[in-house]
């Protein structure tokens, strides 16, 4: 996803032809694999107060600083990253997109455990990293821009996973008749519901724009809802060990990654409903 989707995305969008012409059929071919360097310890929602420094220094970028649940960072070949170019600048104003050789010196991975066992994430340590000056995609500064069309683009793919996940909840709808009449009714309202945003992902297409937030909650709060449901119809045992037990571990990631629920309500509220904005205390 990060490589098809956000780089590509964003490539196409603000590469140069060279660049895109490096970068492109790798990512097409999965000759490359990509992660993603936005998050830091003390930026995920409000991913502007990021602190992660790149300097000028002649003709290339040393970066220093650290990120955080970087998914698959250890198997990637590249990483996307944000990072401030431009100290004392407004937050969304300093940062600068860049793209990274994850083998370059100084980049340093380590795996992060989680509930349900895997390790897919990892913290980034970037000492002294040096890159060079075309790794800059898009303007010096105007990182924000390229970063929230990426992020855009990568809701409306988290969306869009509601169009494979209708496959599984038909299959639910197959054990029906296993099921007393509240495991009925609670499939078919989850079927209901899968089956509004796969018809609303249809409608939408290809095109990523804020619905895309729409498309993002309901699809992962339906597949959270959906493990839940899972493990209620497997009795207590299954909470013990085994796929549902898994299921229910990993839903509540989805929530989170790619913009928290409730980050996507806030979105929907003000840019799509044109509710007032939220209040800003440090402002
Ligand atoms: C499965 C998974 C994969 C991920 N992969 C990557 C990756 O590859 N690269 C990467 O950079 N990051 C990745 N992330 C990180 C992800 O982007 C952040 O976890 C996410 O943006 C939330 O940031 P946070 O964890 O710092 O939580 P916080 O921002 O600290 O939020 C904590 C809680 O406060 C709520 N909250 C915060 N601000 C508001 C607000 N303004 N209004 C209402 N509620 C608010 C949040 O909804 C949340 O419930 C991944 C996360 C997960 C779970």
């Amino acid at each position: 996803m990060v490589g098809n989707v956000l780089t590509a995305g964003a490539l196409l969008a603000y590469g140069t032809p060279e660049k895109c012409a490096d970068e492109l059929p790798n990512i097409l071919s999965g000759g490359r694999v990509w992660c993603q360097l936005f998050s830091e310890p003390d930026a995920g929602s409000d991913l502007a107060s990021l602190t992660t420094r790149a300097e000028p220094d002649g003709d290339r970028w040393i970066v220093n600083g650290q990120k955080v649940w970087c998914s698959n960072g250890r198997v990637a070949d590249r990483a996307i990253l944000l990072a401030r170019t431009v100290p004392g600048a407004t937050p969304h104003r300093g940062i600068s997109f860049f793209l990274v050789d994850t083998s370059s010196a100084g980049v340093e991975m380590w795996p992060l455990r989680q509930m349900n066992g895997g390790t897919e994430f990892d913290e980034v340590f970037l000492n002294n990293v040096e890159l060079p000056s075309n790794a800059l995609l898009g303007p010096a500064g105007m990182g924000w821009t390229v970063a929230m069309s990426a992020l855009t683009n990568e809701r409306g793919y988290i969306g869009a996973a509601g169009i494979a996940f209708q496959r599984r909840l038909d299959a639910m709808l197959t054990q029906g008749g296993e099921l007393d009449a509240l495991g009925r009714q609670r499939v078919a309202d989850l079927w209901i519901r899968g089956s509004s945003l796969k018809v609303m992902g249809e409608r939408q297409g290809p095109v990523a724009s804020v619905l895309a937030s729409i498309a993002k909650l309901g699809t992962t709060e339906l597949m959270f809802d959906t493990a839940a449901a899972r493990v209620e119809s497997a009795g207590a045992d299954a909470l013990l060990a085994g796929p549902e037990a898994a299921g229910l571990l990993s839903a509540p990631g989805a929530r989170i990654a790619g913009g928290t629920s409730q980050i996507q309500r806030n979105i929907i509220g003000e840019r799509i409903l044109g509710l007032p904005k939220e209040p800003k205390p440090t402002k």
